[in-house]
């Protein structure tokens, strides 16, 4: 029997590796931090204060066998060769989000889904926040739940949950738990096998017992097909169809059905756009309402809600063109939905690193709503050969301000110019974000130039 010198080892010194250091440090846990690449110094030297081992550059399986249990950071997939290793020794390998939840006392939201994971937890934490409720968010959004609870441990906390996150836990239990749609999506890191990715998702519910809520999509059919593994109290959330409890909308309205009482709201009441949307918000509302928030009290939250950008985020019009940006699409699924949203004439920038993606879904609505697509991909095969018959004027650019420019220039007055890529980011930018606000600068650019054209006239 080897003697045990660490409680836990870090894998990985990324924001939840560090975080989950942090938080073990706090907690009295001797600690190894073990990284397959190098350590940045400032990294380096808070793991030399807080006294905590670490090896950079490569994992050591003797040092590593050394803890009881692993934390692995949601970044490192399954498939790495210390993975099964770790694997074979019977050593313990967790999630940070089950590390962490074991240091809470809060009323825990778990929310996942291929997409409208961000905007949920968002509206969530905004509505029992302005109900007066002590809440903060955590999880893939912003804070890693580790480094939120060095500070303090709110009463209810709102976790956004990937399913990567979800694929290690162990005891992990939400009070309540909400899965918004299971859609392909990250399949390279599931063998391309939608099942398993699909049963990640409902990892969320393994613990979950009669006391607590499950609110899910009930239009989705990879969920409908699960819910016998569900033994918390479900209620299911559907556009267009009678809902007993749980909710629904129909007519322009929503329609809240809960055992005791019956509420009803407008669509107008509901801030964001689109179809998608609306399931998000209703969940989120849903939610909100488990935790005893009221209707005059979801409306008047319901009015002060920002959404993060780069999400269905209209930027500028510029002669009679509206920029949408929508850089974290990064599946088909949300592109699907971005495109429902809008009218016909849409010119549609797309592309990056393709992860498996399935054009299928939404060819029928790129023949009727696209009239060009600007391709902004270092390897735009894939999206040439899906749509190169269905759409007018087809073109390859290699920047997101080439794609502003030539977007402006191939439009007319009254088109939408929508970035929805389908596809991950990392081939042309750092991250979504760079491309959101790389491509936002070229539109208030463009904007700019207009503008001094006007004024010269
Ligand atoms: P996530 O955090 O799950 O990635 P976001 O709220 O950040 O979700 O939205 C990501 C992308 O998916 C955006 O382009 C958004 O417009 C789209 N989207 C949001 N909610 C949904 C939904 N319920 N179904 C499909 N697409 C959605």
């Amino acid at each position: 029997m080897i003697e045990k010198a660490y409680s836990i080892c870090v894998l990985g010194s990324g924001e939840s590796g560090m975080g989950a250091v942090r938080l073990a440090v706090k907690q009295g846990l001797p600690c190894l931090l073990s990284d397959g690449g190098a350590i940045s110094d400032t990294n380096k030297n808070e793991l030399q204060s807080l006294g905590v081992d670490y090896e950079e550059n490569g994992h050591t399986i003797e040092k590593i066998e050394l803890a009881v249990e692993v934390v692995k950071s949601p970044g490192i997939p399954n498939s790495v060769e210390i993975i099964r290793e770790i694997k074979i020794l019977g050593i313990q390998i967790i999630s940070e989000i089950e590390f962490a939840s074991r240091y809470t006392d809060a009323k825990i939201v778990g929310i996942t889904g291929s997409n409208g994971k961000t905007t949920t937890t968002l509206l969530t934490t905004h509505l029992l926040k302005s109900a007066g409720l002590d809440v903060e968010s955590a999880g893939n959004v912003g804070n890693s739940l580790s480094n939120l609870l060095l500070d303090r441990d709110p009463e209810y906390l709102v976790l956004e949950l990937s399913s990567f996150q979800l694929d290690d836990i162990d005891e992990f239990k939400p009070d309540v738990a909400a899965i918004l749609n299971i859609t392909p999506d990250h399949l390279d890191r599931y063998e391309y096998r939608m099942e398993l990715y699909a049963d990640a998702k409902f990892n969320i519910v393994q613990n979950m017992t009669e006391g607590e809520t499950f609110i899910f999509n009930g239009d989705d059919h990879n969920i409908q097909a699960r819910l016998y593994r569900v033994n918390a109290l479900q209620k299911s959330v559907r556009l267009d169809e009678f809902v007993l409890e749980g909710a629904y909308s129909e007519y322009g309205y929503a329609v809240f059905n809960n055992p005791h009482d019956s509420q009803v709201l407008s669509q107008d009441d509901l801030p964001l756009l689109g179809k998608h949307n609306i399931y998000n918000q209703i969940v989120a509302i849903q939610i909100a309402m488990e935790f005893g928030v009221t209707l005059d009290q979801v409306l008047k939250g319901l009015k002060t809600f920002k959404n993060a950008p780069h999400r269905l985020e209209v930027v500028e019009e510029i002669e009679g063109v509206r920029f949408i940006n929508d850089s974290k699409a990064t599946n088909v699924d949300a592109v699907y939905y971005a495109l429902d949203a809008m009218h016909s004439g849409v010119v549609w920038i797309a592309g990056g690193v393709n992860k498996g993606n399935d054009y299928n879904q939404i060819a029928e609505l790129v023949k009727d709503k696209v009239r060009v697509l600007i391709c902004l991909g270092k390897d735009n095969e894939h999206l040439i050969k899906a749509f190169k018959e269905d759409v007018e004027v087809l073109q390859e650019v290699d920047s997101a301000e080439k794609a502003a420019e030539e977007a402006l220039k191939l439009s007319n007055s009254g088109d939408t110019v929508l970035l929805s890529p389908a596809c991950a980011s990392f081939d042309l930018f750092n991250s979504y974000e760079d491309r959101g606000d790389r491509f936002k600068a070229a539109i208030q650019e463009l904007k700019r130039i207009e503008q001094s054209k006007h004024a010269q006239q």
